[in-house]
């Protein structure tokens, strides 16, 4: 038999590969938290901020990645903006001479382009301009992204291209076609990319029975900090949480499909007002966890579900070990949390027992022995405060994990 190389080559190649080992080994960073929101709109759209407005909203308060979502557009090319006199209607006003003003002194004359013909505007700020003003490495990263709008919304995450809205037929179909499209950009691009259904109950538009029928593991939104978007749902419609415990329930059990995750996001459009009915931002975000602050990595870890979402709970640490699911809350002066576990039995007809609280426990770290027979465990905690930004319903600070299945 031909020899394909000598022993000692072998052996100095294999020593090569272990040193090589052994120095990323030294090299790697342990993972953390990284803090972002995946849902936010700007003057690309119908958001009322320009774009470095926000940018600078979400930096200044400590978030580390934030996505511009905006409708069925990326932030490139020239886009020009017209300029209402501050006396304008409301619908008309999104950006006035006084918001205009408020932007050259914040950030500069030479930040803010401006042409009186064909009529006053300002030209919106491209993401790659907020990029070089804002993003610091290890500190603040912005990920391209779209929220792909008509009729479902769901937002792709690490976007090279646009992706244009299309109906395919039913609300399934379409949001099937979404996210096979967000998936095929980034093979495309040779990167990860992820995606998420957005505010399944906005005009009740999507039924719990739509989720059951996506292939693949996908996210949704478990809580939307938009003041319309019906999170707790009402007497004829499911809440998000008890649709994504029928979803997890059905896929998990009798259809053997893969899991869904659940993020939490702003969908904020309003920057010059708090109030519980305006889409301020602030109230839902993610917290990540990635060894690095990088678009591919922070993007590849939501796509795997390594994250979870939160209104205000912070959590040290999420951990599965032999069988018991463990969370570490930072608590704060004052503050009682309330962890509960939640899962469905594996005898569950789908009607029964969907979601039941298994366990509830004031303690810190909060543990949840599996039995063997959970289709899923998910844990949601609940603090003693309300939300920094206060929503349209009141919600007290939660943070939720995504599902683990034993
Ligand atoms: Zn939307
Ligand atoms: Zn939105």
């Amino acid at each position: 038999m031909r020899r394909i190389i000598g022993a000692a080559a072998l052996a100095a190649l294999i020593g090569a590969c272990y040193a090589l080992g052994v120095a990323q080994d030294a090299g790697r960073a342990e993972p953390r938290w990284w803090k972002g929101n995946t849902h936010t709109h700007t003057l690309w759209s119908d958001g009322n901020g320009a774009p470095e407005l926000v940018a600078d909203w979400y930096k200044s308060r400590g978030y580390e990645f934030l996505v511009l979502s905006d409708h069925n557009t990326l932030s490139v090319g020239e886009r020009w903006f017209p300029i209402a006199e501050d006396d304008a209607q409301e619908g008309d006003r999104r950006l006035t001479r006084a918001r205009v003003a408020e932007l050259v002194e914040r950030f500069g004359a030479d930040a803010v382009e401006l042409r009186d013909e064909p009529e006053p505007a300002m030209r919106l700020a491209t993401l790659d301009e907020v990029r070089a003003r804002f993003e610091e490495p290890g500190r603040f990263l912005m990920i391209q992204g779209e929220e792909i709008t008509g009729p479902v919304h769901v937002n792709g995450i690490n976007l090279s291209e646009r992706i244009a809205p299309e109906f395919d037929g039913s609300i399934a179909a379409t949001t099937q076609e979404y996210l096979d499209r967000v998936k095929a950009d980034g093979e495309a691009a040779g990167r990860p990319t992820a995606a998420h259904l957005n505010h399944p109950n906005y005009a009740w538009a999507v039924e719990p029975t739509d989720l059951l029928q996506l292939e693949g593991s996908f996210a949704f939104e478990v809580y939307n900090g938009h003041p319309s978007v019906n999170n707790a749902g009402n007497a004829e419609h499911a809440s998000t949480e008890q649709m994504w415990d029928l979803a997890l329930t059905l896929r998990l059990g009798a259809l053997g499909r893969e899991t869904v995750f659940g993020v939490a996001t702003d969908d904020s459009h309003h920057y010059f007002r708090e109030d519980p009915r305006a889409a301020t931002p602030g109230r839902g975000w993610i917290m990540v966890r990635a060894t690095e602050l990088t678009a591919d990595t922070i993007t590849a870890a939501i796509a795997n579900g390594d994250f979870y979402s939160t209104t205000g709970v912070e959590l040290e640490d999420v951990s599965v070990e032999d069988d018991v699911l463990a969370l570490h809350i930072r608590t704060r002066e004052g503050e009682e949390v309330t962890t509960e576990f939640l899962g469905t039995l594996s005898g569950s007809d789908g009607v029964d027992g969907v979601g039941d609280v298994l366990f509830t426990t004031s303690a810190n770290p909060a543990r949840y022995t599996f039995r063997g027979d959970e289709l899923y465990v998910r844990a949601r905690v609940t603090s003693s405060l309300p939300l920094a930004v206060p929503d349209a319903d009141g919600s007290p600070q939660r943070a939720w994990t995504q599902p683990v299945v034993p």
